[in-house]
């Protein structure tokens, strides 16, 4: 691990995390989980615990609970050579990751991408990886003495000089658990689902599957929360599993369409050399095809720049109360994130200034790092924020607070034109910057609406004074 990595996770869980250490078993015994860890120095430990959540990408947890990973497995062998060269003179420096179209085959397999490593970024990089895809079946895979003269071979510099650092193999593959949780044990990350890494979703749900889950369980161990909100993990997250997923495979297989463009036919070589010359071709023919892939190019936008799919999730039928209102449009093109404070969606960000210190944060800033929920509101509604305080004090559950016009100012009117809310409704905002609960006007019985909504959003008692006695 990284050293800067370790310290944070060290900062954040001060002697809880055991570095190099391998979980060997586990055990659900209903009431607690046993846990068998082996050292690197060999020595095994037995640890209980309340829940496992298994982030281990797939290799030991999800196997031994026999869950089954749906979907298509072994779509391809993609092969990384970590590698030192000199590229100075070849490498133009508005690229990040540059991918080559084979000229002669233009398929995956024949063809492989690249990117720069450091230590000094840029065209003067030292290290490289390579990324070349195979199909299962093909032995070359293996052969690391056919790899250099293949790079030499894509890259047309015969002589150029390479070290091979180290070579990975990693299969592409879209598959997602049938469950995301048996009994007291879940599944997070890559352990619970893996796609193509075209738009980049993995590390991306992998972490939003923490987010959600991590703060559920501290509400059950920490506070009287029913455990049933656990249930939700599995809600919310496996239909954004499968989504991510889906959309992986579907701009992977897409990228075809660059080779389609110039003509490029798999296993016609010679047809295909032809082809793609005639794109260089100083002719009407040259400049429709250089057209055509320009134009195939820029529909990749489905994976370079799918904000609807990174950041316009939803938890529709999950952990939140329902205000009626229906969600916004989805763009099929995943192009489009539409911000809004409806339940169940991502709190959309605004800048805005304290008006004590007039530091400028976020609004996704106002959770903090401590797992509080948000009540977010105007200077008109300090009957929210009243309310609010009563429950944090009831339920021993932190709520923060914040009131727009009383505590921020409102930079360049962002967060008016992003919330959708009229003066003195309120938000609240779950630990995990979701909205939970929204009112889109001021309350009628001095914030009871809000301690309704709290008590039946975390199945807890409601609060004496409303059973049945009105404020
Ligand atoms: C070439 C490539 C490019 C990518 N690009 C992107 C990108 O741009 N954006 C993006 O979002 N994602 C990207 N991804 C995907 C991303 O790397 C993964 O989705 C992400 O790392 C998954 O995180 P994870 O923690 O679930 O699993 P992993 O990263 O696999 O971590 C699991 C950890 O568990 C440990 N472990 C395994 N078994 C045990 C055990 N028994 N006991 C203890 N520890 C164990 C492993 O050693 C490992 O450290 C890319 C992947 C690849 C291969």
């Amino acid at each position: 691990m990284e050293p800067i990595l370790r310290r944070l996770a060290e900062e954040r869980n001060p002697g809880g995390i055991r570095f190099g250490h391998s979980v060997t078993d586990f055990h659900d015994h209903g009431d607690y989980v046993e846990v068998t860890t082996k050292a690197p120095d060999g020595t095994t430990s037995t640890y209980c615990t309340r829940y496992l959540v298994g982030a281990d990408g797939g290799r030991l947890v999800g196997p031994q609970l026999g869950i089954e990973m749906e979907g298509r497995t072994g779509i391809t062998d993609m092969v990384s050579v970590h590698m030192g060269a000199d590229l100075s003179q070849y490498w133009d420096e508005r690229f990040f990751a540059c991918h080559f179209i084979n000229g002669e085959c233009g398929t995956i397999f024949e063809s492989g991408a690249i990117v720069p490593m450091g230590p000094t970024w840029g065209k003067r990089s030292e290290e490289w990886v390579f990324h070349f895809g195979f199909a299962l079946d093909d032995e070359a895979r293996f052969q690391e003495d056919k790899l250099v003269p293949r790079i030499r071979d894509l890259l047309k510099i015969p002589d150029l000089e390479i070290q091979i650092h180290r070579v990975s193999h990693w299969i592409i593959e879209r598959v997602l658990a049938s469950k995301y949780r048996v009994g007291n044990v879940f599944l997070a990350g890559d352990a619970a689902h893996r796609r193509p890494p075209t738009t980049g979703l993995g590390l991306n749900t992998a972490i939003e599957d923490a987010l959600n889950l991590s703060w559920k369980l501290a509400m059950v161990l920490n506070h009287d929360v029913d455990a049933k909100i656990l249930d939700t993990y599995e809600l919310e997250r496996r239909p954004v599993g499968k989504r991510n997923c889906d959309w992986g495979l579907f701009t992977f297989e897409n990228s075809a369409v660059i080779n389609a463009a110039i003509g490029l036919v798999a296993g016609k070589k010679q047809d295909n050399k032809a082809r793609f010359e005639a794109m260089y071709e100083d002719s009407l023919t040259g400049q429709s095809i250089q057209a055509q892939v320009k134009k195939m190019i820029e529909s990749q936008c489905i994976e370079f720049g799918a904000h609807g799919i990174e950041l316009g999730f939803t938890y529709d039928n999950g952990l939140n109360i329902s205000d009626g209102t229906e969600s916004p449009e989805v763009d099929p093109l995943g192009q489009d994130y539409c911000a809004t404070t409806r339940p169940g969606h991502r709190l959309p960000h605004a800048w805005l200034e304290s008006k004590t210190d007039h530091q400028i944060i976020s609004t996704h800033d106002l959770v903090g790092p401590k797992g509080s929920f948000l009540l977010l509101t105007d200077h008109i509604g300090l009957e929210w924020v009243t309310a609010a305080k009563r429950l944090s004090q009831k339920y021993k559950i932190p709520i923060k607070t914040a009131q727009m016009g009383q505590h921020f100012w409102d930079m360049e009117d962002q967060w008016e034109k992003v919330s959708g809310i009229p003066k003195g409704g309120a938000i609240l905002v779950r630990p995990d910057n979701f909205v939970a609960w929204r009112s889109k006007k001021p309350s009628r019985s001095r914030g009871q609406e809000l301690e309704e909504s709290f008590a039946a959003l975390l199945g807890l008692p409601l609060p004496v004074e409303m059973n049945g006695i009105t404020h």
